[in-house]
């Protein structure tokens, strides 16, 4: 296991990269300093579904990640735990705090990111069992107890596999209450990075229809507040990565009598965007490049792209 637990946050994956060098652009700290007057708290959000804000290195501007605590209340029966989340020592020790009242059944990864799975060493340290998807479990340095697939139970809630920000995603929807514990598919603040090393936008749309279909009353997103318009949200999100993708292909056929590198195409894609975050608009100019490759409407020579 790579010891995560100094607070040193291994940057082993693109999207974790991204998010380093976005905070960098922005001039924000890798929020591994400790803030004495903060306190994780647990905050009811659904029936039986609490969340704890953890501080996490993540994308700018949030700065914590939510880990869901779902069951019972104060060791009234077993609870799983959504995402531990931090890396930082303070927020372990937090989270133990919180658990001490409580009978944890497992953790349950929505998927590998280093600002979801940073308190799941500890946790399996102290004997809790971590469930996840095949393809979260051979992306992290933590022994997976239970390989998830679509469908699966786990207490009061069903594994759904959502892939295309990562690969192994699974977002946990409560039938009950009909909340989706949605992971880094949405967000209630900032954005969320489909990266070409490990994202895919064709899936990721795909995913994010698989998430209506379910009709939620609730999404519960990493990072962010909780989203009441489920539905509104998950077609805003739908349509504006067309928009984007409308935006990719306008600036490819402008420069159609060149074919152009994803660098030379952001400035016309991404004009509303910060130049700050023009490295990390790349990378999804990237993932939406590949997705008209796949449609046939976008082709490349090397790293040279020009319309189908
Ligand atoms: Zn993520």
């Amino acid at each position: 296991m790579t010891d995560r637990s100094n607070g040193e946050t291994e940057v082993r994956d693109g999207v974790a990269a991204a998010y380093a060098e976005a905070r960098r652009a922005l001039g924000v700290g890798d929020g591994g300093a400790t803030d004495a007057t903060e306190s994780p708290v647990t905050v009811g959000v659904a029936p039986g579904i609490r969340a704890v804000a953890l501080r996490t290195p993540t994308l700018p501007p949030a700065t914590h990640t939510a880990c869901y605590l779902v069951g019972p209340s104060e060791g009234a029966g077993e609870i799983f735990v959504v995402d531990p989340a931090s890396p930082y020592p303070d927020q372990q020790d937090a989270l133990d705090r919180i658990l001490e009242r409580e009978r944890v059944a497992a953790v349950l990864l929505t998927h590998h990111h280093g600002d979801h799975v940073g308190g799941a060493a500890h946790l399996a340290s102290r004997g809790v069992p971590v469930w996840a998807h095949a393809e979260t479990a051979r992306r992290i340095d933590v022994s997976v107890a239970r390989e998830l697939a679509d469908g699966d139970a786990c207490g009061p809630v069903r594994a759904i596999f959502t892939p295309g920000h990562a690969p192994g995603h699974l977002c946990f929807h409560d039938p009950a209450s009909g909340a989706l514990i949605a992971g880094d598919m949405v967000a209630g603040l900032g954005t969320i990075l489909i990266d070409p090393s490990e994202g895919d936008m064709r899936v990721y749309l795909e995913s994010l229809e698989v998430m209506a279909r379910l009709e939620p009353s609730l999404l519960l997103p990493a990072h962010g507040p909780m989203i009441t318009d489920a539905l509104g949200k998950l077609r805003e999100y739908v349509a504006h990565r067309l928009m984007r993708e409308g935006r990719v292909f306008e600036a490819l056929s402008l420069v159609a009598k060149r074919p152009a590198t994803p660098r030379e195409l952001v400035p016309i894609a991404y004009a509303d965007t910060p130049k700050l975050l023009w490295g990390l608009a790349e990378r999804s100019l990237i993932a939406h490049l590949l997705k008209l490759e796949a449609d046939g409407r976008a082709r490349r020579n090397g790293d040279l792209w020009a319309p189908a």
